[in-house]
């Protein structure tokens, strides 16, 4: 990087906007000599940076963010995981954000103001709401839910002369409705409304929003991105057009990276295509292997027909990942309970995307008003990890086992 080259940002080079993504995941973002042929950058720990002279303090402090200027505003390090990173986005530009969360704050703040109008999607993670219904409520900035599955037409008439942004996220969290991106992003276009979309499920592999002409992109890189459940760092990718926005807000706020964080998370990024391969692999399998069960109500994955927006899936994505959810039928707490408590690889916890298998019970209900969602079973959301997928499906397997027998008097809960 330019560690040897003035402490200038270099400029992402032409060369690797040609590349295919596996090429871009492998070497984007690095310059192993400007680093005596060291193949990762290094790790830059700064606050202070020193200046040699006047004028080149004042020099550079005319494009703070272009330079080694100070520590919050980036360093070496956080520039390759964000030059990789908008290579593979098809941006111009990506802004390293310590969390998912931050980089989803950092964007809606970006361009919204006091007064301003925010269309919102139903199925958006449900920090994201509490930040609309808390955060940005008290500072006089409203917001409309609207189902994901809304046509752009039906959308158009949800805008308000004070909209300013329409924030999407596809698929939607926990019950994986795919929204049709390139129609809403031509609506907003037409309309001067900026679009931002979280496209964490799909990782920048997956799904491109900016072909799409969607504005700002943003991760939870925590995810598939770290990819071995240990660092929380988020990243919004951009055009060049709206990178001063967003970086003067999100600098202005306070938010950086810290070095070994971003240092792991480039690090993480290197192995995506193949942990992201057998992601999307084992989940296909476990999800096909589900819709079988008789326990199984539904399975709620892009890549099924019957999923809303599978047409919409197939059109615009190129892979599917490893998250998903399944609705069960009718069974008691106990039944669930006792199915969930004995796992044995499915950890139970938040967060998704490292290496390991998770399933976590998910209550959606409280977290939908433009399209109230109720299902009669119990929903269990599952992330299939890169464990064997043979062994899941044992310790599936023996859940549901746990789960039948815990019915008095039946064997079966069909
Ligand atoms: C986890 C998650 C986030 C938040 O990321 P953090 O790094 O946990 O703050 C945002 N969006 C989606 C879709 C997520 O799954």
């Amino acid at each position: 990087m330019a560690s040897s080259s003035g402490g200038k940002r270099p400029a992402g080079t032409d060369k690797s906007r040609a590349w295919r993504d596996r090429t871009k995941l492998t070497h984007a973002g690095n310059s192993p000599f400007d680093n005596h042929g060291i193949v990762n950058p290094p790790v830059y720990h700064a606050s202070t940076v020193l200046y040699r002279t006047v004028e080149e303090l004042r020099f550079k402090e005319k494009a703070p963010f272009e330079h080694v200027t100070y520590g919050r505003t980036g360093t070496p390090t956080s520039w390759a995981f964000e030059e990789a990173v908008a290579a593979l986005e098809e941006a111009d530009r990506a802004i390293a954000m310590p969390s998912g969360l931050a980089a989803i704050a950092g964007a809606l703040y970006a361009f919204l103001k006091s007064g301003d109008h925010v269309l919102m999607t139903d199925t958006a993670y449900f920090p994201t709401r509490k930040l609309c219904d808390n955060q940005l409520a008290k500072i006089g900035i409203s917001t409309t839910y609207y189902d994901p599955m809304v046509t752009a037409e039906a959308l158009e008439k949800l805008i308000r002369d004070n909209t300013r942004v329409i924030y999407l996220e596809s698929p939607g969290s926990h019950t994986f409705e795919v929204q049709d991106v390139p129609a809403i992003a031509a609506l907003a276009r037409r309309r001067g409304i900026v679009t931002i979309i979280d496209n964490t499920w799909a990782s920048p592999l997956y799904f491109k929003p900016l072909k799409h002409g969607v504005d700002i992109s943003l991760h939870a890189a925590t995810k598939y991105i770290v990819g071995h459940s240990d660092v929380m760092m988020g990243i919004i990718a951009m055009k060049d057009a709206h990178f001063m926005t967003v970086k003067n807000q999100v600098h202005g706020m306070g938010y950086s990276v810290g070095p070994d964080d971003v240092y792991l998370a480039l690090r993480g990024l290197r192995t995506m295509s193949a942990r992201l391969a057998q992601h999307q692999q084992t989940a296909l399998r476990l999800a096909d292997w589900l819709q079988k069960r008789p326990e199984v109500e539904r399975v709620l994955h892009p890549a099924l027909p019957g999923t809303p927006g599978h047409e919409f899936f197939k059109r615009d994505f190129t892979g599917s990942s490893g998250l998903f959810s399944v609705i069960l039928k009718p069974c008691s707490d106990s039944q669930l309970t006792a199915m969930l408590d004995g796992m044995q690889l499915f950890g139970m916890g938040y967060s998704w995307g490292g290496y390991e298998s998770l399933i976590i019970p998910s209550k959606v209900e409280q977290s939908r008003t433009a399209k109230p969602w109720k299902t009669d079973g119990p929903m269990l959301r599952l992330h299939a990890g890169l464990e064997d997928p043979d062994d899941l499906i044992a310790d599936l397997e023996a859940g549901f086992q746990r789960l039948r027998s815990n019915l008095p008097g039946e064997s079966a809960a069909e």
